[in-house]
Protein backbone atom coordinates (compact mmCIF):
# COMPACT_ATOMS: atom_id res chain seq x y z
CA UNK A 1 0.00 0.00 0.00
CA UNK A 2 1.33 3.39 -1.01
CA UNK A 3 1.41 6.23 1.94
CA UNK A 4 1.38 9.78 1.95
CA UNK A 5 4.82 9.85 3.18
CA UNK A 6 6.68 7.89 0.86
CA UNK A 7 4.71 8.73 -2.74
CA UNK A 8 6.28 11.05 -5.03
CA UNK A 9 3.44 13.84 -5.59
CA UNK A 10 6.15 16.51 -7.75
CA UNK A 11 4.04 17.44 -10.74
CA UNK A 12 1.05 15.61 -9.94
CA UNK A 13 -2.70 16.53 -9.12
CA UNK A 14 -4.07 15.27 -5.96
CA UNK A 15 -7.84 14.96 -5.66
CA UNK A 16 -7.96 15.09 -1.47
CA UNK A 17 -11.76 13.72 0.25
CA UNK A 18 -11.98 16.03 3.13
CA UNK A 19 -14.35 16.38 5.70
CA UNK A 20 -15.08 19.74 6.16
CA UNK A 21 -18.67 19.40 7.52
CA UNK A 22 -18.00 21.52 9.78
CA UNK A 23 -20.74 23.57 11.98
CA UNK A 24 -21.87 27.06 10.11
CA UNK A 25 -23.60 30.28 11.93
CA UNK A 26 -26.79 32.13 10.38
CA UNK A 27 -24.34 34.25 8.62
CA UNK A 28 -22.34 31.20 7.70
CA UNK A 29 -19.08 31.95 9.49
CA UNK A 30 -17.39 28.78 10.48
CA UNK A 31 -18.24 27.63 14.95
CA UNK A 32 -15.57 25.10 15.17
CA UNK A 33 -12.63 25.16 12.52
CA UNK A 34 -11.29 21.30 14.27
CA UNK A 35 -12.22 19.53 11.47
CA UNK A 36 -10.46 21.78 8.50
CA UNK A 37 -7.56 22.54 11.43
CA UNK A 38 -6.88 18.68 11.01
CA UNK A 39 -6.73 18.33 7.19
CA UNK A 40 -4.07 21.06 6.89
CA UNK A 41 -1.01 18.87 7.07
CA UNK A 42 -2.32 16.30 4.49
CA UNK A 43 -2.81 19.03 2.16
CA UNK A 44 0.71 21.11 3.12
CA UNK A 45 2.33 17.49 2.24
CA UNK A 46 1.17 17.35 -1.06
CA UNK A 47 1.88 20.93 -1.62
CA UNK A 48 5.36 20.84 -0.38
CA UNK A 49 6.56 18.11 -1.88
CA UNK A 50 5.76 19.82 -5.43
CA UNK A 51 2.20 18.67 -5.89
CA UNK A 52 -1.63 20.61 -6.51
CA UNK A 53 -4.34 19.79 -4.48
CA UNK A 54 -8.19 19.51 -5.54
CA UNK A 55 -10.52 19.10 -2.40
CA UNK A 56 -13.83 17.76 -2.03
CA UNK A 57 -16.20 17.39 0.71
CA UNK A 58 -19.82 17.07 1.82
CA UNK A 59 -21.39 20.17 4.10
CA UNK A 60 -24.62 19.11 5.85
CA UNK A 61 -27.27 17.37 3.63
CA UNK A 62 -28.83 19.73 0.75
CA UNK A 63 -30.91 18.02 -1.24
CA UNK A 64 -30.03 19.82 -4.32
CA UNK A 65 -28.09 23.14 -5.75
CA UNK A 66 -28.55 25.46 -2.70
CA UNK A 67 -26.52 28.29 -1.23
CA UNK A 68 -27.41 27.16 2.39
CA UNK A 69 -25.12 24.62 2.20
CA UNK A 70 -22.60 26.11 0.06
CA UNK A 71 -18.85 25.17 0.46
CA UNK A 72 -18.06 28.80 -0.54
CA UNK A 73 -19.10 29.71 3.15
CA UNK A 74 -15.56 28.19 4.48
CA UNK A 75 -13.49 28.94 1.35
CA UNK A 76 -12.22 31.99 3.84
CA UNK A 77 -11.35 29.78 7.06
CA UNK A 78 -9.39 27.10 4.38
CA UNK A 79 -7.84 29.89 2.85
CA UNK A 80 -6.33 31.18 6.57
CA UNK A 81 -5.79 28.21 7.91
CA UNK A 82 -3.68 27.02 5.02
CA UNK A 83 -1.63 30.32 4.50
CA UNK A 84 -2.69 30.07 0.34
CA UNK A 85 -4.76 31.59 -2.01
CA UNK A 86 -7.76 28.82 -2.79
CA UNK A 87 -9.68 28.56 -6.04
CA UNK A 88 -13.38 27.50 -5.76
CA UNK A 89 -15.37 25.25 -8.49
CA UNK A 90 -18.89 26.47 -8.16
CA UNK A 91 -20.72 23.17 -9.29
CA UNK A 92 -18.08 20.58 -8.24
CA UNK A 93 -18.47 18.26 -11.61
CA UNK A 94 -18.88 21.03 -13.83
CA UNK A 95 -16.97 22.27 -17.17
CA UNK A 96 -15.86 25.29 -15.03
CA UNK A 97 -14.30 22.42 -12.01
CA UNK A 98 -12.81 20.39 -15.36
CA UNK A 99 -10.88 23.72 -16.81
CA UNK A 100 -9.72 24.41 -12.91
CA UNK A 101 -8.01 21.04 -12.32
CA UNK A 102 -6.60 20.58 -15.48
CA UNK A 103 -4.59 24.33 -15.25
CA UNK A 104 -3.32 23.33 -11.69
CA UNK A 105 0.17 24.07 -11.10
CA UNK A 106 2.37 22.89 -8.39
CA UNK A 107 1.40 24.84 -4.98
CA UNK A 108 -1.86 25.24 -5.81
CA UNK A 109 -5.45 24.64 -4.50
CA UNK A 110 -8.42 24.16 -5.45
CA UNK A 111 -11.97 23.60 -3.85
CA UNK A 112 -14.84 22.05 -5.01
CA UNK A 113 -18.41 22.49 -4.06
CA UNK A 114 -20.90 20.62 -2.05
CA UNK A 115 -20.43 16.97 -3.61
CA UNK A 116 -24.20 16.30 -2.02
CA UNK A 117 -25.40 19.10 -4.15
CA UNK A 118 -25.88 15.49 -6.53
CA UNK A 119 -27.95 12.52 -5.51
CA UNK A 120 -25.00 10.34 -7.22
CA UNK A 121 -22.24 11.36 -4.47
CA UNK A 122 -24.37 9.03 -1.76
CA UNK A 123 -26.59 7.17 -4.86
CA UNK A 124 -29.28 7.13 -3.27
CA UNK A 125 -32.66 8.74 -5.50
CA UNK A 126 -34.18 11.77 -4.33
CA UNK A 127 -37.37 13.32 -4.28
CA UNK A 128 -39.15 10.07 -4.67
CA UNK A 129 -42.67 11.08 -3.61
CA UNK A 130 -44.73 8.39 -1.32
CA UNK A 131 -47.29 7.39 -4.32
CA UNK A 132 -44.37 6.06 -5.96
CA UNK A 133 -44.61 1.94 -6.49
CA UNK A 134 -41.67 -0.27 -5.46
CA UNK A 135 -40.69 -1.34 -9.20
CA UNK A 136 -40.38 2.97 -9.54
CA UNK A 137 -38.55 2.68 -6.26
CA UNK A 138 -35.85 -0.34 -8.03
CA UNK A 139 -35.73 1.81 -11.32
CA UNK A 140 -35.01 5.54 -9.54
CA UNK A 141 -32.34 3.23 -7.54
CA UNK A 142 -30.74 1.91 -10.36
CA UNK A 143 -30.67 4.89 -12.46
CA UNK A 144 -29.09 6.68 -10.04
CA UNK A 145 -26.65 3.43 -9.91
CA UNK A 146 -25.81 4.06 -13.21
CA UNK A 147 -25.38 8.07 -13.39
CA UNK A 148 -22.92 7.61 -10.11
CA UNK A 149 -20.50 5.59 -11.97
CA UNK A 150 -20.48 8.74 -14.52
CA UNK A 151 -20.05 11.52 -11.72
CA UNK A 152 -17.24 9.15 -9.77
CA UNK A 153 -15.16 9.16 -13.22
CA UNK A 154 -15.91 12.73 -13.72
CA UNK A 155 -14.04 13.49 -10.37
CA UNK A 156 -11.68 11.22 -10.89
CA UNK A 157 -10.71 12.57 -13.91
CA UNK A 158 -9.75 15.88 -12.85
CA UNK A 159 -6.74 14.01 -10.61
CA UNK A 160 -2.86 11.31 -10.70
CA UNK A 161 -3.17 10.62 -7.54
CA UNK A 162 -6.70 10.00 -4.89
CA UNK A 163 -6.38 10.72 -0.73
CA UNK A 164 -9.26 9.99 1.47
CA UNK A 165 -9.12 12.17 4.67
CA UNK A 166 -12.05 12.05 5.98
CA UNK A 167 -12.80 9.47 9.11
CA UNK A 168 -16.30 11.10 9.79
CA UNK A 169 -17.56 9.51 6.42
CA UNK A 170 -15.55 6.18 5.96
CA UNK A 171 -18.28 4.32 7.08
CA UNK A 172 -20.19 5.67 3.83
CA UNK A 173 -19.78 3.91 0.61
CA UNK A 174 -19.90 7.06 -1.10
CA UNK A 175 -18.85 8.08 -4.94
CA UNK A 176 -15.81 10.33 -3.36
CA UNK A 177 -15.34 7.95 0.41
CA UNK A 178 -14.97 4.92 -1.95
CA UNK A 179 -15.76 4.09 -5.53
CA UNK A 180 -13.36 6.56 -6.68
CA UNK A 181 -10.81 4.80 -5.33
CA UNK A 182 -11.05 2.08 -8.11
CA UNK A 183 -9.60 4.93 -10.69
CA UNK A 184 -6.68 4.91 -9.04
CA UNK A 185 -5.59 1.03 -8.33
CA UNK A 186 -1.73 2.45 -7.89
CA UNK A 187 -2.39 6.01 -7.08
CA UNK A 188 -4.68 5.67 -3.78
CA UNK A 189 -3.94 6.05 -0.02
CA UNK A 190 -4.83 7.53 3.08
CA UNK A 191 -4.36 11.12 4.30
CA UNK A 192 -3.10 11.24 8.00
CA UNK A 193 -6.23 12.14 9.81
CA UNK A 194 -7.39 8.81 8.20
CA UNK A 195 -3.64 6.94 9.54
CA UNK A 196 -3.73 8.48 12.56
CA UNK A 197 -7.47 7.50 13.29
CA UNK A 198 -6.78 3.89 12.15
CA UNK A 199 -3.23 3.79 14.05
CA UNK A 200 -4.96 4.97 17.54
CA UNK A 201 -8.12 2.81 16.78
CA UNK A 202 -6.40 -0.46 16.27
CA UNK A 203 -4.71 0.23 19.62
CA UNK A 204 -6.92 -0.15 21.53
CA UNK A 205 -9.52 -2.62 19.78
CA UNK A 206 -5.97 -4.75 19.16
CA UNK A 207 -3.31 -4.68 21.32
CA UNK A 208 -4.70 -2.93 24.45
CA UNK A 209 -2.47 -2.96 27.67
CA UNK A 210 -4.39 -4.39 30.77
CA UNK A 211 -6.61 -3.57 32.51
CA UNK A 212 -8.99 -2.24 29.88
CA UNK A 213 -11.54 -0.11 30.77
CA UNK A 214 -14.72 0.57 28.20
CA UNK A 215 -16.53 3.57 29.32
CA UNK A 216 -20.31 3.92 27.10
CA UNK A 217 -22.76 6.44 27.91
CA UNK A 218 -25.48 8.49 25.87
CA UNK A 219 -28.88 8.09 26.04
CA UNK A 220 -29.97 4.46 24.76
CA UNK A 221 -28.96 0.95 25.27
CA UNK A 222 -30.57 0.37 21.26
CA UNK A 223 -27.89 2.93 19.99
CA UNK A 224 -24.85 1.05 21.91
CA UNK A 225 -26.12 -2.57 21.64
CA UNK A 226 -23.56 -3.60 19.09
CA UNK A 227 -20.61 -1.85 20.44
CA UNK A 228 -21.14 -3.21 23.60
CA UNK A 229 -21.52 -6.78 22.89
CA UNK A 230 -18.07 -6.34 20.96
CA UNK A 231 -16.72 -5.02 23.69
CA UNK A 232 -17.31 -7.60 25.86
CA UNK A 233 -14.80 -10.17 24.33
CA UNK A 234 -12.35 -7.30 24.46
CA UNK A 235 -12.26 -5.08 28.35
CA UNK A 236 -11.95 -6.52 31.38
CA UNK A 237 -14.01 -3.56 32.74
CA UNK A 238 -17.55 -2.03 30.96
CA UNK A 239 -18.43 1.12 33.05
CA UNK A 240 -22.10 1.70 31.76
CA UNK A 241 -23.67 5.38 32.65
CA UNK A 242 -26.09 8.01 31.00
CA UNK A 243 -29.97 7.04 30.75
CA UNK A 244 -28.43 3.06 29.66
CA UNK A 245 -28.51 2.78 33.75
CA UNK A 246 -32.33 3.28 33.84
CA UNK A 247 -32.80 0.38 30.95
CA UNK A 248 -30.41 -2.31 33.08
CA UNK A 249 -31.79 -1.18 36.28
CA UNK A 250 -35.85 -1.39 35.44
CA UNK A 251 -34.66 -5.16 33.75
CA UNK A 252 -33.41 -6.22 37.22
CA UNK A 253 -36.76 -5.17 38.51
CA UNK A 254 -35.39 -1.77 40.36
CA UNK A 255 -37.45 1.50 39.96
CA UNK A 256 -36.85 4.33 37.68
CA UNK A 257 -39.09 6.47 38.21
CA UNK A 258 -39.60 8.82 34.82
CA UNK A 259 -36.11 7.93 33.67
CA UNK A 260 -35.80 7.58 30.16
CA UNK A 261 -35.75 3.50 30.08
CA UNK A 262 -36.50 0.89 27.03
CA UNK A 263 -38.62 -2.13 28.01
CA UNK A 264 -38.02 -3.36 24.50
CA UNK A 265 -34.40 -4.18 25.88
CA UNK A 266 -35.11 -5.92 29.14
CA UNK A 267 -34.04 -9.22 27.60
CA UNK A 268 -30.68 -7.47 26.03
CA UNK A 269 -29.50 -6.27 29.18
CA UNK A 270 -29.96 -8.88 31.02
CA UNK A 271 -28.01 -10.34 28.22
CA UNK A 272 -25.58 -8.32 28.62
CA UNK A 273 -24.87 -9.05 32.35
CA UNK A 274 -24.81 -12.52 31.89
CA UNK A 275 -22.62 -12.34 28.93
CA UNK A 276 -20.42 -9.92 31.44
CA UNK A 277 -20.12 -12.54 34.00
CA UNK A 278 -19.62 -16.05 32.21
CA UNK A 279 -16.59 -13.70 30.49
CA UNK A 280 -15.45 -12.15 33.71
CA UNK A 281 -15.73 -8.85 32.68
CA UNK A 282 -16.83 -6.67 35.11
CA UNK A 283 -19.76 -4.71 34.36
CA UNK A 284 -20.39 -1.52 36.44
CA UNK A 285 -23.64 0.62 36.60
CA UNK A 286 -24.32 3.89 38.22
CA UNK A 287 -25.53 2.77 42.02
CA UNK A 288 -26.66 6.21 42.71
CA UNK A 289 -28.51 9.51 40.35
CA UNK A 290 -28.81 12.74 40.50
CA UNK A 291 -32.28 13.04 39.51
CA UNK A 292 -34.23 15.66 38.72
CA UNK A 293 -38.24 16.46 39.07
CA UNK A 294 -38.30 17.84 35.52
CA UNK A 295 -35.81 17.49 31.96
CA UNK A 296 -34.33 21.42 32.85
CA UNK A 297 -31.86 22.86 33.85
CA UNK A 298 -33.67 24.54 37.13
CA UNK A 299 -35.46 21.36 38.02
CA UNK A 300 -35.28 20.27 41.79
CA UNK A 301 -32.91 17.87 41.78
CA UNK A 302 -32.23 15.05 44.59
CA UNK A 303 -30.07 11.57 44.94
CA UNK A 304 -31.99 8.18 44.86
CA UNK A 305 -30.40 5.18 44.84
CA UNK A 306 -30.56 4.01 40.72
CA UNK A 307 -32.95 1.04 41.31
CA UNK A 308 -35.15 3.05 43.71
CA UNK A 309 -36.02 6.26 41.68
CA UNK A 310 -40.11 7.44 43.18
CA UNK A 311 -42.55 8.34 39.94
CA UNK A 312 -42.03 11.85 39.19
CA UNK A 313 -38.05 11.84 39.31
CA UNK A 314 -35.69 11.11 36.05
CA UNK A 315 -31.93 10.36 36.67
CA UNK A 316 -29.88 12.98 34.65
CA UNK A 317 -26.57 11.90 36.05
CA UNK A 318 -24.79 9.86 38.14
CA UNK A 319 -24.18 9.70 41.70
CA UNK A 320 -21.52 11.07 44.07
CA UNK A 321 -20.96 7.19 45.06
CA UNK A 322 -20.92 6.09 41.25
CA UNK A 323 -18.40 8.92 40.36
CA UNK A 324 -16.37 7.57 43.55
CA UNK A 325 -16.73 4.47 42.29
CA UNK A 326 -16.42 4.93 37.92
CA UNK A 327 -13.20 7.05 39.15
CA UNK A 328 -11.15 4.49 41.46
CA UNK A 329 -11.86 1.70 38.48
CA UNK A 330 -10.85 3.79 35.98
CA UNK A 331 -8.01 4.74 37.53
CA UNK A 332 -6.35 1.73 38.07
CA UNK A 333 -6.57 0.93 33.91
CA UNK A 334 -3.87 1.43 31.16
CA UNK A 335 -6.16 1.56 28.22
CA UNK A 336 -9.65 3.45 28.26
CA UNK A 337 -12.14 3.40 25.63
CA UNK A 338 -14.85 6.35 25.93
CA UNK A 339 -17.89 6.99 24.14
CA UNK A 340 -21.09 8.67 25.65
CA UNK A 341 -20.88 10.55 28.38
CA UNK A 342 -22.88 9.78 31.54
CA UNK A 343 -25.28 12.22 32.17
CA UNK A 344 -26.76 15.26 30.51
CA UNK A 345 -23.71 17.39 30.23
CA UNK A 346 -25.10 19.79 28.52
CA UNK A 347 -27.15 21.35 31.49
CA UNK A 348 -24.23 22.54 34.20
CA UNK A 349 -27.09 21.10 36.94
CA UNK A 350 -26.26 17.56 35.36
CA UNK A 351 -22.53 18.05 34.27
CA UNK A 352 -20.54 16.57 37.23
CA UNK A 353 -20.50 12.77 36.34
CA UNK A 354 -19.34 13.29 33.27
CA UNK A 355 -16.82 16.10 34.11
CA UNK A 356 -15.34 13.42 36.63
CA UNK A 357 -15.08 10.36 34.13
CA UNK A 358 -13.04 13.37 31.76
CA UNK A 359 -10.99 14.21 34.67
CA UNK A 360 -10.11 10.89 35.93
CA UNK A 361 -9.18 9.91 31.77
CA UNK A 362 -6.98 12.66 32.16
CA UNK A 363 -5.55 11.81 35.24
CA UNK A 364 -4.86 8.27 33.74
CA UNK A 365 -3.64 8.95 30.76
CA UNK A 366 -0.59 11.24 33.12
CA UNK A 367 -0.25 8.34 34.92
CA UNK A 368 0.67 6.34 31.36
CA UNK A 369 -2.69 5.02 30.53
CA UNK A 370 -3.67 5.10 26.41
CA UNK A 371 -6.52 6.62 26.61
CA UNK A 372 -9.20 7.54 23.66
CA UNK A 373 -12.12 9.21 23.44
CA UNK A 374 -14.49 9.30 20.99
CA UNK A 375 -17.97 9.26 19.23
CA UNK A 376 -19.81 13.04 19.01
CA UNK A 377 -20.94 13.97 22.28
CA UNK A 378 -17.94 12.67 24.73
CA UNK A 379 -15.50 14.74 22.27
CA UNK A 380 -18.12 17.69 23.05
CA UNK A 381 -17.69 17.33 26.24
CA UNK A 382 -13.89 16.51 26.80
CA UNK A 383 -13.84 20.00 24.64
CA UNK A 384 -16.23 21.50 27.39
CA UNK A 385 -14.61 20.90 29.75
CA UNK A 386 -10.87 21.82 28.19
CA UNK A 387 -9.44 18.67 29.13
CA UNK A 388 -8.98 17.02 24.89
CA UNK A 389 -5.36 18.06 25.14
CA UNK A 390 -4.82 15.89 28.31
CA UNK A 391 -5.73 12.28 26.19
CA UNK A 392 -3.82 10.23 24.25
CA UNK A 393 -6.31 10.25 21.27
CA UNK A 394 -9.73 12.14 20.41
CA UNK A 395 -10.66 10.91 17.59
CA UNK A 396 -12.75 12.87 14.95
CA UNK A 397 -14.95 10.18 13.67
CA UNK A 398 -18.90 9.96 15.31
CA UNK A 399 -20.39 6.73 13.11
CA UNK A 400 -17.42 5.74 11.71
CA UNK A 401 -15.29 5.02 14.75
CA UNK A 402 -18.63 3.11 16.13
CA UNK A 403 -18.80 1.16 13.00
CA UNK A 404 -15.04 0.65 12.94
CA UNK A 405 -15.16 -0.35 16.69
CA UNK A 406 -17.92 -3.21 16.26
CA UNK A 407 -15.66 -4.42 13.97
CA UNK A 408 -17.48 -3.53 10.66
CA UNK A 409 -15.34 -2.64 7.66
CA UNK A 410 -15.28 0.28 6.64
CA UNK A 411 -15.85 0.92 2.93
CA UNK A 412 -13.78 4.28 2.74
CA UNK A 413 -11.03 2.10 4.18
CA UNK A 414 -11.49 -1.08 2.56
CA UNK A 415 -11.41 1.33 -0.86
CA UNK A 416 -7.41 1.97 -0.31
CA UNK A 417 -6.90 -1.36 1.18
CA UNK A 418 -7.79 -3.33 -1.75
CA UNK A 419 -5.02 -4.76 -4.22
P1 LIG B 1 -25.84 9.27 22.45
O1 LIG B 1 -26.07 10.10 21.22
O2 LIG B 1 -26.67 8.03 22.53
O3 LIG B 1 -24.38 9.04 22.74
O4 LIG B 1 -26.41 10.14 23.65
C1 LIG B 1 -25.86 11.36 24.04
C2 LIG B 1 -26.90 12.10 24.78
O5 LIG B 1 -27.33 11.32 25.89
C3 LIG B 1 -26.42 13.41 25.35
O6 LIG B 1 -27.03 14.46 24.64
C4 LIG B 1 -26.88 13.37 26.81
O7 LIG B 1 -27.53 14.55 27.20
C5 LIG B 1 -27.84 12.22 26.82
N1 LIG B 1 -27.95 11.60 28.15
C6 LIG B 1 -26.95 11.19 28.94
N2 LIG B 1 -27.43 10.74 30.12
C7 LIG B 1 -28.77 10.87 30.06
C8 LIG B 1 -29.83 10.58 30.97
N3 LIG B 1 -29.57 10.07 32.18
N4 LIG B 1 -31.09 10.84 30.58
C9 LIG B 1 -31.33 11.36 29.36
N5 LIG B 1 -30.38 11.66 28.46
C10 LIG B 1 -29.11 11.42 28.80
Amino acid sequence: MKTIDTYDFSGKRAIIRVDFNVPLDAAGNVTDDTRIRAAIPTIRKVLDSGGAVILMTHLGRPKGFDEKYSVRQILPTVEKLLGVKVDFAPDPVGDEAAQKAKNLKAGEVLLLENLRYYAEEEGKPRGLADTVTDEEKTAAKKAVKESQKEFTKRLASFADVYINDAFGTAHRAHASTALIADYFPQDKMFGYVMEDELKAIDLVMQYPERPYAAIIGGSKVSSKITIIENLLDKVDMLIIGGGMTYTFMAAMCGKVGDSICEPEMFETARDIIRKAEFKGVLLLLAQDSVCADRFAEDAETRIYRSNGIPSGWQGLDIGPEAVQTFTDHIMKCRTILWNGPVGVFEMPAFESGTRAVAEAIARATAGGAYTLVGGGDSVAAINKFGLASQVSYVSTGGGALLEYMEGKELPGVAAIRKE
